[in-house]
C-alpha cells in the first residue's frame, strides 16, 4: 500500500461498508437448510459404511502440503494461501485440501497402531483461484479416507459410497470415470515414452505444458487447452505400461463395480491433479455445471503415509466439492424445500404479558417444541396485527396469544395459522398440553 493510499484509508469515514473477501462466500439463512440436509445425508452415509469422523485444524505447517500434495502441482505452485507466523516465523498455510492434513494427523496420533482405519472429514478449504461458478477461494469439501487397506475391495467400497450418495441426494447423470496410474516404475517407463512423444511435437505445446514437460509430464494429459487436445489424444497411454499386478488390481476393482451395477468409463487421460496417487484414480463428472463439471474425485495413494514420515501403509479416498454438489442439486431440482422456522409463534403486549409469554415459550421449548417469541423491534410494543404477520411468515402452525385481557383471566388464546384459522382460549397452565394436542392433530 502506498503512503497516499494509506492516507486515503485513514480518512475514509468510519461508517464505510467493509465487504467480504472475493471468492469467499457467506452461508446465508436462506441456504442453511440445504447445507444441513447435505450434512445429514453425509453423516448417515458415513455411518452406513463404518467411517469415523476426524477433524484437523484449518491451518497447517506449509510443509504438510508441499510434501503431501507435491511441489509440482497447481495447488502448491500457485493456489495456496501461505503466510509467516508473525510471532515465531513459522511457515503456515490455510489448508487447500483435506488428505495431506488428515494423514499428518493419523501419523502424529498413531491412529493406525491397532490396524486399518476408515475415516471421513468435512470443512472449508482455501485455494487462490479465479472465482467463477463452482470455483471459489473458500469452498467446502467432504471426503472419505480408508487407511491401511491394500486390496481392490476398499477401492470399490469408497466408490460405492459415492454412488449411494448421488442416489440419496437424487442426483442423476453423474458419471464415473476411472483409470489406473499403476506404480512408480510403470509410470517412469510411461513418462519416458511421454516425454519422447511431446519432445517430438514440442512446437504444439503451450507454455504451461512446456514447463511441465520437464517437471511433471503426466500433468500435460490433464490440460484443458482445446488446442492441445489432438496432441494429447495421440499420446502414449499409461494403461499400456501397466504390469500384471497393477492390471489385476484394476480389473478387480472394475469387476466389483460391475457386480454392484455401477457403470464406469475408463478414461486414460484421467491423472488427477495431485502427486500422491497410484493405481486406481477416479472422478465423478456431470455435464450440468459447465466448465466445473467434476463434483468429486480421488483414488489410491499408497506412497503418501510413508512420504509424510509415517510407517508405510496403503490408503485410498476421495473428496467432493460441496458447493458443486448443492449447485447440481439445485439445477436438477432435488434440493429439499426450505424448512419452517418454528412450530409455535408467541404474541404478547409487553409488560406482564411479556413475562407470562416468555415463561410459556420456555415451557414449550423444554418439551421439544420450536418457539419464536415476538420481540418488538423498537423494544416497546407492536400491534397484534403486525405481530400476526410475522407469525404467518415464520411458518409456525399455531400462534399462542397472551394479551392483557387473556392475562386478566389467566388464559391464552391458541390460533391455528394454517388450516382452519380457528382460535380458542385455554388456561395458562394448560397451554403446553393444548399445543401438543394441536400439533399432533395438525400432523395427522
Ligand atoms: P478442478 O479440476 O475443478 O480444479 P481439482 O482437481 O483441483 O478440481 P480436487 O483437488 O480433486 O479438485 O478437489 C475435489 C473436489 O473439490 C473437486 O472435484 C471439486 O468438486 C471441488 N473443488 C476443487 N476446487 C474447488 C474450488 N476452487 N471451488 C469449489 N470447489 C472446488
Ligand atoms: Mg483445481
Amino acid at each position: 500500500m502506498t503512503d497516499q493510499n494509506k492516507d486515503q484509508k485513514a480518512q475514509a469515514p468510519k461508517t464505510q461498508r467493509i465487504n467480504g473477501v472475493r471468492g469467499m462466500n457467506d452461508l446465508l439463512p436462506a441456504d442453511a437448510a440445504q447445507w444441513a440436509h447435505l450434512d445429514h445425508v453425509l453423516r448417515d452415509l458415513t455411518r452406513a459404511y463404518g467411517y469415523e469422523f476426524l477433524r484437523t485444524p484449518i491451518v497447517e505447517a506449509t510443509a504438510v502440503f508441499q510434501r503431501g500434495i507435491g511441489e509440482v502441482t497447481d495447488i502448491v505452485e500457485k493456489e495456496m494461501y501461505s503466510f509467516e507466523d508473525r510471532l515465531n516465523g513459522e511457515q503456515l498455510t490455510l489448508r487447500p485440501e483435506g488428505t495431506a492434513a488428515l494423514v499428518r494427523s493419523v501419523i502424529e496420533n498413531n491412529l493406525l497402531y491397532e490396524g486399518p482405519k476408515r475415516l471421513w472429514y468435512t470443512g472449508p478449504m482455501f485455494r487462490h483461484e479465479r472465482p467463477q461458478r463452482g470455483r471459489y477461494r473458500q469452498f467446502h469439501q467432504f471426503g472419505v479416507e480408508a487407511l491401511g487397506f491394500a486390496g481392490p475391495d476398499i477401492d470399490a467400497e469408497i466408490i460405492l459410497m459415492g454412488q449411494r450418495l448421488w442416489d440419496e441426494l437424487g442426483l442423476k447423470g453423474v458419471r464415473l470415470e476411472i483409470n489406473s496410474l499403476g506404480q512408480a516404475d510403470e509410470r517412469a517407463k510411461h513418462r519416458a515414452a511421454l516425454v519422447n512423444y511431446f519432445e517430438k511435437n514440442k512446437v504444439q505445446l503451450d507454455e504451461d505444458s512446456e514447463r511441465r514437460l520437464l517437471s511433471n509430464p503426466l500433468r500435460i494429459l490433464d490440460s484443458k487447452n482445446p488446442e492441445m487436445q489432438t496432441l494429447i489424444e495421440g499420446a502414449p497411454k499409461l494403461l499400456d505400461f501397466l504390469g500384471e499386478e497393477s492390471l489385476t488390481h484394476f480389473n478387480a476393482v472394475q469387476a466389483l463395480l460391475k457386480a454392484n451395477n455401477i457403470p464406469c468409463k475408463i478414461n486414460p487421460r484421467l491423472v488427477r491433479g495431485l502427486d500422491y496417487y497410484n493405481l486406481t484414480v477416479f472422478e465423478w463428472v456431470t455435464d450440468e455445471l459447465g466448465a466445473q463439471g467434476t463434483i468429486a474425485g480421488g483414488g489410491r495413494y499408497d506412497p503418501l503415509i510413508e512420504r509424510m514420515g509415517g510407517k508405510a501403509a496403503p490408503a485410498c479416498g476421495w473428496a467432493m466439492g460441496m458447493e458443486r454438489v448443492l449447485e447440481l442439486m439445485s439445477v436438477s431440482g432435488s434440493l429439499p424445500e426450505a424448512q419452517t422456522q418454528c412450530d409455535i409463534f408467541v404474541l404478547h403486549q409487553g409488560g406482564e404479558t411479556l413475562t407470562a409469554a416468555m415463561i410459556i415459550a420456555e415451557r414449550l421449548r423444554s418439551a421439544g417444541i420450536d418457539v419464536i417469541l415476538f420481540c418488538p423491534p423498537d423494544g416497546q410494543s407492536a400491534s397484534f396485527k403486525s405481530q400476526m404477520k410475522k407469525a404467518d411468515a415464520s411458518g409456525a402452525a399455531f400462534a399462542v396469544i397472551i394479551g392483557p385481557d387473556e392475562l386478566a383471566k389467566n388464559e391464552a388464546q391458541i390460533k391455528d395459522l394454517r388450516a382452519s384459522g380457528e382460535q380458542k382460549a385455554v388456561p395458562l397452565d394448560g397451554v403446553l398440553e393444548a399445543v401438543i394436542n394441536a400439533l399432533v392433530g395438525a400432523s395427522e
